[in-house]
């Protein structure tokens, strides 16, 4: 078993999730009560499970809890994901030492979201550059640490060019690898692979996959944040499953929402597996899989896709 998510990229295709801290307790027995949605993630072995974290730190208990569990079972790195906004370094201090002593030493250093109307970070850290830079000072090797790359640009960068040398930036800080934000545009990926090659940039490219299954959790993932591209593509399925209301009918209900969602989720699902496949041949180092804390439409995309070999 590996002790770190890079020696596993370093020598193939790393597999792994994404799951976050359920806000009920109901939510919370699904994923991590017995025989619930972690465990079954768990039984196609991936190489990590990593766990969102509210920025600011509202969930942070909760996050812990479910760290805990990934930790708990056999051979999955739990990594945890960390937003600097609104902490002083005292508190990042502690909260880093916290995860350290649960065992959990792989992190996601992120700065996170600005809410509406602030003019900064609300704390002593301005970006992840310097969150990078702040973990190796404190905790010298004792993470490892992965962080955000925008394949299509942070959605609040000055230009490609310059969220390219941030990035570079904290690969020189002391990042150990790059985990990709959602990015359906091959082109462009394929685009910004060089172009952080040709910037000097050496760190493993982890990819992340949010699985298409929902036209409004797409759209919203899409363009709620971060203005990523819809591809012709997948615009036609949303399209053809339209589901939202037309602003200029006075009656907007549709009889066929139900059987509209179950066709969109049937495209979406054959869609995911064709982006994974281009995605494995553009000389990538992981896959990232959004589980959105589901098992058997992400395990139909694991399987259906090859990612894994079921021996
Ligand atoms: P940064 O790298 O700090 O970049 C932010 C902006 O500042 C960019 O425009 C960049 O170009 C610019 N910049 C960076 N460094 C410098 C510098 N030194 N000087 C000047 N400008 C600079 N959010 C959450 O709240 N919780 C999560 O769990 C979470 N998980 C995520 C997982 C992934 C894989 C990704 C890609 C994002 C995730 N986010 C999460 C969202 C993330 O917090 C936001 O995208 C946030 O707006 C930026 O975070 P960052 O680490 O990319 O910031």
């Amino acid at each position: 078993m590996a002790n770190k998510v890079t020696d596993v990229m370093n020598e193939r295709m790393a597999f792994s999730f994404e799951v976050f801290p359920p806000k009920t307790e109901k939510g919370m027995a699904n994923l991590i009560g017995e025989g619930g949605v972690l465990s079954q993630l768990t039984s196609l072995q991936p190489d990590y499970i990593s766990c969102t974290y509210g920025a600011g730190g509202s969930n942070v208990g909760l996050n812990v809890e479910v760290l805990d569990a990934v930790k708990a079972s056999n051979g999955v790195i739990p990594i945890t994901h960390f937003t600097c906004i609104g902490h002083t370094k005292d508190s990042i201090r502690q909260q880093l030492q916290n995860y350290l002593d649960h065992g959990i030493n792989h992190i996601l250093a992120l700065r996170g979201d600005l809410p509406f109307g602030w003019t900064g970070t609300g704390g002593d850290l301005h970006y992840a550059t310097e969150l990078v830079a702040f973990i190796r000072k404190e905790f010298g090797d004792k993470f490892t640490i992965g962080v955000a790359g925008s394949p299509e640009g942070h959605i609040t960068s000055r230009s490609l060019e310059a969220d390219i040398s941030f990035l570079k930036q904290k690969q020189d800080n002391g990042a150990d690898f790059i985990m990709t934000q959602l990015c359906w545009d091959m082109d462009q990926f394929n685009y910004w692979r060089d172009a952080i090659a040709a910037a000097g940039i050496t760190l493993p490219v982890d990819v992340g996959i949010m699985p298409v299954l929902d036209s409004a959790a797409t759209i919203n993932m899409a363009l709620s944040r971060n203005g990523c591209v819809l591809p012709r593509k997948l615009a036609e399925i949303i399209s053809k499953n339209w589901i939202f209301p037309n602003p200029f009918v006075s009656d907007p209900y549709d009889a066929d929402v139900d059987a509209k969602k179950a066709s969109f989720k049937e495209a979406g699902i054959e869609y995911t597996i064709g982006l994974i496949d281009e995605y494995r041949v553009a000389g990538i180092h992981g896959i990232h899989l959004y589980a959105l804390n589901k098992y058997d439409d992400v395990a139909r995309i694991v399987k259906e896709s090859g990612i894994i070999d079921r021996v």
